[in-house]
């Protein structure tokens, strides 16, 4: 943790409009849970940090599923008698049902009808279906325009492939000091959709170039995967590692304008629970901590009792909360550069917090040591909380007792974590302060 106030850069317009620009630059690829658009997602962020495309190929077993045929779809379009295209898969690739089987065919509205989806209640959006696990075609359009529809004739094609090949996910790994892990995952497999979706990989991303650069106690593994399916064949796939996860993180929905949401472990106090409710405490901004429910992104596999790992959900207004989630308004008006911004600065914040937060011990636990012998008092005296930073050097004394971390030693005092870190470095400096054990996390 470098000390400074993480809040200077909360808000920098820069720095948020690189997250959306990056956004911008994956919305029109036409993404699923396999096929090219998943590829064509990794080439891009291939461009800004070292990601490993790994494949695993139709039909493998992982656990009680298995992988699905890849999907691809070249083109798609439901045409009048007039030839006019009226639901063109190219203008919007939500128009398409994602993993629709392939169809040439002229038909009847009366036949085409039950393969169309609209939102009667938002008629201007585009709704967002898929059929991943039973094969069928389907169109989705808005409201409106279905209203419009006359009886006649429609040519229906569906230039699409089903067959088998592969599932791709993408996977970044930064090695530590130690082999154990901080995991960040978040879910590839939607189209043209902003929140859910582009705004957990481009903070990921971010965040991968950010760790990068650091000194690490920990090692990091991003994973970029197709939701569900995804996180079940990586942990098929790496049981044998999945010990070394210590804390966790699921991604996904922090564009949005509305307040940060924290989804708990299914552990419920682990570590990474106990970082990032600090944080949000002490960020000042609008926040909500929920208990884990065995319901909503990949944190679903990862808190299964068969693994129970360390694994909260970061969001902002849950997905059941925003009625543009799953249609064409989730787009990228709907996502802000400076809600991504935030997202991205809050989780880096947990992430400092985790490399940091060790154990010490006084090495002078027999009433206090004078402190103004060793310069602390006149450090302090020129600033103006002395009395604050005079109470977290004594409560870090005082708690250092071996069995106290940095950050229970913050939550006993009731300040931020890195006012307690920067006492830490105070005391260690003046030879007040030993580390415990090694840099491992027990
Ligand atoms: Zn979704």
């Amino acid at each position: 943790m470098d000390g400074r106030d993480s809040r200077e850069t909360v808000g920098s317009p820069e720095l948020g409009q690189t997250l959306h620009d990056f956004a911008a630059e994956l919305y029109p690829l036409c993404r699923s849970i396999t096929g090219e658009g998943v590829r064509n997602t990794f080439r891009l962020i291939q461009k800004r940090i070292s990601l490993e495309m790994c494949e695993v190929p139709s039909g493998t077993q992982v656990f009680d599923w298995a992988v699905p045929l890849e999907w691809n779809v070249l083109d798609a379009y439901i045409k009048n008698r007039a030839g006019a295209r009226i639901v063109d898969f190219k203008a919007n690739n939500l128009h398409l049902m994602s993993y629709s089987t392939p169809i040439q065919k002229r038909m009847k509205l009366e036949e085409l009808k039950p393969h169309l989806f609209t939102l009667p209640d938002h008629p201007e959006w585009i709704p967002y279906r898929t059929s991943y696990y039973q094969e069928n075609w389907g169109f989705c359009l808005s409201h409106n325009d279905f209203v419009r529809l006359i009886d006649e004739e429609y040519d229906v094609v569906i230039d699409s492939t089903l067959q088998p090949g592969s599932l791709t996910y993408g996977e970044s790994y930064l090695p530590g000091e130690t082999a154990d892990e901080i995991l960040i995952s978040c879910h590839v497999c939607h189209p043209s959709l902003c929140n859910d979706n582009l705004s957990g990989i481009v903070v990921a991303v971010m965040l991968a170039q950010a760790m990068a650069l650091r000194q690490r106690r920990y090692s990091y593994r991003f994973l970029f995967i197709p939701g569900t399916i995804g996180s079940i064949t990586w942990l098929a796939r790496n049981e044998h590692i999945v010990s070394r996860i210590k804390h966790g993180l699921v991604l996904t929905g922090v564009g949005d304008a509305g307040g940060i949401t924290y989804k708990r472990s299914r552990q419920g106090q682990a570590e990474i629970d106990r970082a990032m409710v600090h944080v949000l405490k002490h960020s000042g901004e609008a926040h909500h901590v929920i208990n884990f429910f065995p319901y909503g992104y990949d944190e679903r596999q990862y808190c299964s009792p068969g693994f129970d790992l360390p694994v909260g959900c970061f969001m902002r207004t849950p997905h059941s909360e925003y009625p543009e989630y799953h249609s064409s308004a989730d787009n990228l008006d709907f996502v802000k550069a400076d809600s991504l911004a935030r997202s991205y600065t809050r989780c880096l914040e947990v992430l400092d917090l985790l490399e940091c937060n060790r154990t010490y011990l006084n090495q002078n636990p027999k009433c206090e040591p004078q402190l103004g012998r060793r310069g602390l008092y006149r450090a302090i005296a020129g600033q103006q909380d002395k009395q604050l930073k005079e109470l977290v050097l004594l409560w870090v004394l005082n708690l250092s007792d071996g069995h106290h971390t940095v950050l229970d030693i913050a939550e006993r005092a009731e300040v931020p974590f890195r006012r307690v870190h920067t006492a830490v470095e105070a005391l260690l400096s003046v030879g007040l302060l030993t580390e415990c054990g090694g840099a491992s996390n027990a």
